[in-house]
């Protein structure tokens, strides 16, 4: 497909990224057919501007012509406000993502920001509001520096550095051998789990994207550089509209909402509060793992 021959330029919108950690390159090669993306990209216009109020109104959609993957689901979410899901492998939490990125259509319904139906914004632009920070970190063979600036690749020197400290990375990065011009290699070798997460949450910073997706690392993290994770996210999250991909219930307490998605549908939806008042799935899950993955 066209997306796949465009320079490495091209990757600052990260659409790669998120193609190898959430959808899975092949099965986007299946679906973004050349001619498909062509047509339908001329019923859609280029946006400069979202304020990120996002609206799944009866969505249902299936990969192939088995059962829906996703049965019905509406929810809206508006700006600023962080939205959990949370769910067994296999529920559907990916795949709400996919659609919210229009890697896949809905079957029927649709999906709204700022009331615009999102098929009619152009793929290309639609991407560009949005921001990841992924359990894969995407690293390439190249400085510290210009791997957080691939969230933004005009930002200068001085932009990047004051992102990569409101994302607790900074500290850590003035202590490796040679500081921001550091080399990494792709496999991220020299640098910790939890290290790496940094730098994708100041590469995210320095993108400033309107919907940020949010699908945590679970393991393999000390406890020190959890706590400077958790409030590096804090930082990020403000002000912008997030997607979690729930793994930890212990850090989607705060979300506005929480979707339990189950078989494609929600199942329960509120705040943890209000959950666990219902005493249903998600108080019966969160009495079982309390503070453990739950996926
Ligand atoms: P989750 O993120 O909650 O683990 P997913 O959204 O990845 O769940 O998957 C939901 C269902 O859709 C699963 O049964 C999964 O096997 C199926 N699925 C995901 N991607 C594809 C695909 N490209 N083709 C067919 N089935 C898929």
């Amino acid at each position: 497909a066209r997306q796949f021959t465009r320079p490495l330029h091209d990757l600052a919108n990260q659409y790669n990224q998120l193609l190898s950690a959430v959808a899975g390159a092949e099965r986007v090669y299946q679906i973004l057919d050349e001619d498909k993306e062509e047509i339908d990209e001329l019923k859609a216009e280029r946006i400069e501007h979202l304020n990120g109020n996002v609206e799944f109104q009866n969505v249902s959609f299936s990969y192939g012509r088995e059962e829906n993957t996703i049965k019905n689901i509406s929810f809206s979410v508006k700006t600023g406000q962080t939205v959990a899901l949370v769910g067994p492998t296999g529920a559907g939490k990916s795949t709400i993502i996919n659609l919210l990125m229009r890697l896949y259509e809905p079957h029927e319904g649709a999906i709204y920001i700022d009331g615009i139906n999102i098929q009619k914004i152009t793929r290309e632009s639609l991407r560009s509001f949005y921001g990841f920070v992924l359990q894969e970190v995407f690293l390439f063979e190249d400085t510290i520096r210009e791997n957080i600036r691939f969230g933004q690749l005009d930002a200068s020197d001085e932009e990047v550095e004051a992102a990569a400290k409101k994302a607790n990375a900074h500290s850590f990065i003035m202590k490796l051998p040679n500081g921001y011009d550091t080399k990494l290699t792709e496999d991220g070798a020299g640098i910790s789990q939890g290290q790496k997460q940094l730098i994708s949450i100041a590469r995210a910073i320095l993108r400033n994207p309107t919907i940020l997706i949010l699908d945590e690392a679970t393991s393999n993290i000390d406890t020190v550089t959890e706590i400077q994770i958790q409030e590096a996210l804090q930082c990020l999250m403000k002000n912008r509209t997030t997607f979690v991909i729930a793994h930890r219930l212990n850090t989607i307490q705060n979300a506005d909402q929480i979707l339990v998605i189950h078989d494609g549908e929600i199942i329960e939806r509120g705040n943890h509060e209000s959950l666990l008042k219902k005493n249903g799935i998600y108080s019966n899950m969160y009495k079982q793992k309390e503070g453990t993955n739950v996926v």
